[in-house]
């Protein structure tokens, strides 16, 4: 998952997200670009926060450097490096692939890493009492999710630079079929060609499944937006992410990656 850097000319900021409702909102408009800067700013994406924070001293050196949704990433890292060095045999990893047998060796291995800290987090983090930990297993859970179908399509397309709410509109504008796609850009022409060849685009683009893509979407913004979490919350969110990885992977008709 990338860094995403929003440069705000009018007033005089830059903000670093790493996966919020900001970042799924990135729109490309006449004075603000994607990737290149325009009247009033723009969005860039970087690999690591230094890359980001760098960028902003080098170019906007004075403008105010906001750090958003930074925090709970940095803790998962954090956590993430306590569990390696504490664990031996990573026995969350042998759980959640005896869990998902039918589809897990066709998973993208950034998901099975990230299964198993989820896993980890919701059941064993040892400050469990605390409420954060509900924050950061939800926030793990939902990018297992987006981590997933950011690889199968548009990394295996060749266009890393998404965000999962920028994908879930993408999906959602190619299942109304052709009377959208008139004025529409190449790249839809493209999309929807390559998840034609790839998958069952009937049940990609049904409802039901859009409908779930979105409700991670509100699990992640609400941990990345320090929304309390309570430990049901968690339990719906693994519930829908094992369950909608199994569907997603059971959409595809021809191999992928
Ligand atoms: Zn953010």
């Amino acid at each position: 998952m990338l860094f995403w850097v929003n440069i705000d000319k009018p007033d005089r900021k830059c903000t670093i997200h790493r996966n919020c409702a900001w970042v799924d909102k990135i729109k490309e408009t006449p004075f603000k670009g994607i990737g290149e800067i325009k009247r009033d700013g723009g969005w860039r994406s970087f690999e690591t926060e230094t890359d980001s924070e760098n960028y902003c001293k080098d170019f906007f050196g004075n403008y105010r450097i906001i750090k958003h949704c930074i925090e709970i990433s940095n803790r998962i890292t954090e956590v993430t490096r306590e569990k390696t060095n504490a664990e031996q045999d990573d026995k969350y990893l042998i759980e959640v692939k005896n869990e998902l047998n039918d589809c897990w060796d066709s998973l993208d291995n950034g998901t099975q890493e990230m299964l198993s800290i989820a896993r980890y987090l919701h059941k064993d983090f040892p400050q469990k009492a605390v409420m954060e930990v509900y924050r950061l297993a939800v926030f793990q859970y939902c990018g297992c999710l987006e981590n997933e179908l950011l690889a199968k399509i548009y990394r295996a397309l060749g266009s890393e630079r998404k965000t999962f709410g920028g994908m879930i509109e993408c999906l959602r504008i190619l299942s109304k079929g052709d009377r959208d796609l008139r004025n529409q850009e190449s790249e839809y022409i493209r999309l929807r060609e390559f998840l034609e060849g790839h998958f069952d685009t009937d049940k990609l683009f049904s409802e039901r499944f859009l409908d779930k893509l979105k409700s991670i979407a509100y699990y992640r913004n609400r941990a990345a937006h320090m929304k309390p979490l309570k430990p049901e919350d968690a339990d719906e969110c693994r519930k829908i992410v094992m369950c909608e990885l199994r569907a997603f992977m059971s959409f595809a008709v021809a191999p992928l990656r």
